[in-house]
């Protein structure tokens, strides 16, 4: 059963573009989410009126704050799983539902595939409903842990398929091959992105991945936890970024026959990343090191040479910059901004 949590006319009005001048009508499923949200804030600054799709279950209403009050925007409660409101309307659909946290996907791991395939198929017959675009957030996890390095998208992966992280891994790539299969079956404009860890504002401090467990722990002068040596690298990208390159995407003239990597090619040991952490919070918190997760990639760095010269896209924020905005805002959040009051953590 879903709840609408803010109305707007979901079925009449101007879902078209033109109408009343505006771009028409974006569905952002997992609009409630880290990434969703940044995302229907831009979709509202781009003109667009935005519908919003979240179960709430790693997204918060505060996330939404800065657009609930918009006219233009919309939020219903509903799960992606369950059979969408028969009353939506949409010209663009945006999928972003699906928890990404490890901790988070494997809680239930069940519906986490489900998320992703009944999901996806729920969101792309609406999609055929309406003859709308839709964008996928897929992900560097269907390169699984990769042998080709970096990894362009021409890659297949190396995934385990019966592993703690498979529901997540085998999902996406299951909902890939459902949105090319739609594209071929019926036509539909289908757009993936295949995303790289990215990180900014509006995590959540129990997210459970590795740039808010660092910063958090620092900010409140715990251990950080390395798992494993920490020599495992990966590549981080900063939200404003990716939203970016989402929405470069998605605008493309024509529709990328294969996904697009989006990430930030610059690759971090987790180390590197805990020692910046510490430098950059100034906390005395030590370093520690924790059993290695089953499955966690050895390596993982995009090639983005598709999107820099298909869609002029590529990241304009390095990990020095996003980590002091990352740091400024979850010591706002958990501490009223004591860094800017002089206080280091200790
Ligand atoms: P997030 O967990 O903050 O956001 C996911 C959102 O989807 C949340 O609001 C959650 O409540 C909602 N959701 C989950 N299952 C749902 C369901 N069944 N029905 C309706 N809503 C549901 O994570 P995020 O980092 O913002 O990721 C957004 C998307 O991008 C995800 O699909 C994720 O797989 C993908 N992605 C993110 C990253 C990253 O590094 N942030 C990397 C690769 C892929
Ligand atoms: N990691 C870590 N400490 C943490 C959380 C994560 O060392 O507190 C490691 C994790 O084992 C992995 C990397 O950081 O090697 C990135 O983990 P994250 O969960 O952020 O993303 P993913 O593994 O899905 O890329």
């Amino acid at each position: 059963m879903s709840k609408i949590i803010k109305v707007l006319e979901l079925g009449s009005g101007n879902s078209r573009r033109g109408a009343n001048q505006n771009r028409g009508r974006a569905l952002v499923a997992g609009g409630a989410g880290f990434l969703g949200s940044h995302l229907c804030e831009r979709l509202l600054l781009d003109g667009y009126d935005v519908v919003a799709l979240d179960n709430f279950h790693t997204g918060k209403r505060f996330n939404l704050k800065a657009v609930l009050h918009n006219p233009r925007f919309t939020c219903i409660e509903h799960d992606i799983v369950d059979a969408l409101p028969s009353n939506l309307r949409v010209d663009e659909i945006y999928n972003l539902a699906c928890p990404a946290s490890p901790p988070h996907y494997q809680a239930d791991p069940i519906h986490t595939f489900k998320t992703s395939v009944l999901g996806s198929l729920n969101l792309l017959e609406l999609a055929r409903k309406h003859n709308a675009k839709i964008f996928q957030a897929s992900t560097s996890e269907v390169y699984g842990d990769p042998l080709v390095h970096p990894q362009p998208e021409s890659y297949f992966g190396n995934v385990n398929t019966h592993g703690p992280r498979s529901c997540y891994d085998e999902g996406k790539r299951s909902a890939e091959t459902l949105f090319f299969d739609y594209s071929r079956t019926y036509g539909l404009d289908v757009r993936v992105a295949r995303i790289f860890n990215t990180y900014g504002r509006r995590m959540q401090p129990d997210d459970g991945r590795v740039v808010s467990n660092f910063i958090v722990q620092a900010l409140r002068g715990d251990d950080l936890t390395v798992y494993g040596s920490g020599l495992q690298t990966r590549s981080f990208c900063y939200a404003d970024d990716l939203i970016e390159g989402f929405v470069r995407l998605m605008n493309a003239p024509s529709a990328p026959a294969h996904p697009v990597n989006l990430g930030n090619p610059g690759e971090f040991t987790i180390m590197e990343l805990a020692t910046l952490v510490v430098d950059y919070t100034n906390s005395r918190s030590k370093i520690v090191h924790r059993p290695l997760p089953v499955d966690d990639p050895k390596q993982r760095r995009p090639d983005i040479s598709f999107a820099r010269n298909n869609l002029g896209w590529e990241p304009k924020i390095n990990l020095a910059q996003g980590l002091a905005h990352t740091v400024e805002y979850f010591d706002t959040l958990l501490y009223g901004n004591r860094m800017a009051k002089g206080a280091a953590a200790s």
